[in-house]
């Protein structure tokens, strides 16, 4: 095992990491329910769901089981003049339980790829129609929508580091950070600059692109629904393109389907990914109407210029499709009702502690903002010792634990955060 760490220090990047200062990784051995086995036996209960993604636990029976079936039958082909049943039923899943009008799907190969897909389909739409000044994007700050140029153009830009990318990157237009949380009362007043950037910018903007409700990896930040349904009719009335970034909010994780849902509204384009497998293999998906896709397909140009090696890959599809059904048939809407409750009672005593500046639950995910940044190392340490798997970033700590995680378990995950925001681990 130390030759194993050893050469993992030497050669391999992890996430947002230096090569020469690397922050420690644990070893892991396997993965069971919502347990973590570490090489050396200690087990973790995990607070991550591995960033999203792993919302049925680890090592599910029901999705080993449709991984299995199709590796026997086909484990990949190409997608260039071929098709397959676990493609077409996964599409099949997908346009039923996406917001009405999302019926046609691109089937791409990570979350940043259906971010690129769906600009792409954003600037193809307007192509098509003789618009070429429409070519630029707005979002808001706080925004992570991957890691490609594409998507990162679109990331906030501070936490996203455009600086370094200056130049080879797009400028686009950036509103603030929506100011009015979840679950407070709207004041419409915090859609002004909004409002007067989309304005302003009409004649040049092909799109909007947001996280709905849950800004994720930009800052764990929730904002009110008036807002989302706000930007939809802002969108309509000065004809620019929406699209929903549900790849870390979809398959139930904000307490519906999708997060679209709490403003009731469809965007022109979504994008899924992360929990779309249960966790099991890379695959997104980027959902767009009958009028995206026609205007598209009637240009001067008229295909949507988009097509990885590993497209529509069975594999990831079949484990797809046994991972929405699975969701659909457990009791998920309870399961994130309880977990929220529970995260709610049990974070909530952090407020107190004067290193705290937030706790703030919505769904399945809580978080307790502190005022400073914290440190990264000596934190992960310490929720391994203490049997839990999370990882903080900046001045979050912060979870999302996998729907089947049991009272008894979530209360160890809450108790570790406790400890931090009271300071009693130092
Ligand atoms: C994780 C994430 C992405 C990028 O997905 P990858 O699979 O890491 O490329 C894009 N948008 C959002 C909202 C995400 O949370």
């Amino acid at each position: 095992m130390d030759n194993l760490l050893a050469f993992d220090r030497e050669h391999i990047w992890h996430p947002y990491t230096s090569m020469s200062n690397p922050l420690p990784v644990f070893p892991v051995r396997s993965a069971n329910g919502v347990r973590i086995t570490l090489a050396d036996g200690r087990e973790l209960i995990d607070g991550m769901s591995s960033w999203w993604a792993a919302i049925h636990g680890y090592n599910h029976p029901v999705l080993n089981q449709a991984a299995t079936q199709q590796i026997q039958t086909m484990s990949h082909v190409m997608f260039g003049g071929l098709t397959h049943e676990p493609a077409v039923t996964l599409a099949r899943l997908l346009t039923d339980l996406a917001p009405e009008g999302l019926t046609r799907v691109f089937l791409a190969d990570s979350g940043s790829v259906a971010v690129e897909v769906a600009l792409k389909m954003a600037l193809q739409y307007w192509f098509s129609q003789g618009q070429k000044q429409k070519n630029r994007l707005m979002t808001i700050r706080g925004g992570y929508h991957g890691d490609t140029f594409g998507a990162m153009s679109v990331c906030d830009p501070v936490t996203g580091m455009h600086e370094i990318f200056r130049g080879v990157m797009p400028e686009h237009i950036f509103a603030p950070r929506p100011s009015c949380p979840y679950g407070e009362t709207f004041a419409p007043g915090c859609m002004h600059a909004f409002e007067t950037l989309i304005k302003d910018h009409a004649h040049e903007l092909a799109a909007v692109i947001l996280e709905p409700i849950v800004q994720g990896a930009g800052g764990m930040w929730f904002y009110a629904p008036e807002y989302l349904t706000r930007v939809r009719e802002l969108c309509n009335a000065h004809n620019v393109l929406l699209i929903a970034d549900e790849i870390a909010t979809g398959f139930g994780r904000t307490g519906t389907m999708f997060a679209c849902e709490h403003a009731g509204i469809t965007p022109d384009i979504m994008c899924v990914g992360k929990a779309l497998t249960g966790g099991y293999m890379t695959l997104s998906a980027t959902l767009t109407t009958d009028r995206v896709a026609e205007r598209i397909s009637q240009g001067s140009v008229p295909c949507l210029m988009h097509g990885p090696t590993f497209m529509g890959n069975p594999l990831a599809c079949a484990i797809a499709c046994a991972s929405i059904k699975l969701l659909v048939a457990t009791p998920w809407q309870k399961r994130i009702q309880h977990i929220s409750d529970q995260l709610r009672q049990e974070l909530e005593p952090c407020r107190a502690s004067r290193k705290v500046a937030d706790v703030r639950v919505l769904g399945a995910i809580g978080v307790v903002e502190m005022h400073d940044p914290v440190d990264m190392a000596a934190l992960q340490a310490f929720f391994v010792d203490q049997g839990v798997w999370i990882r903080p970033f900046g001045r979050l700590v912060y979870v999302m634990p996998p729907y089947i995680i049991q009272p008894d378990d979530l209360s160890r995950v809450t108790r570790a955060i406790r400890a931090v925001a009271t300071g009693d681990h130092d």
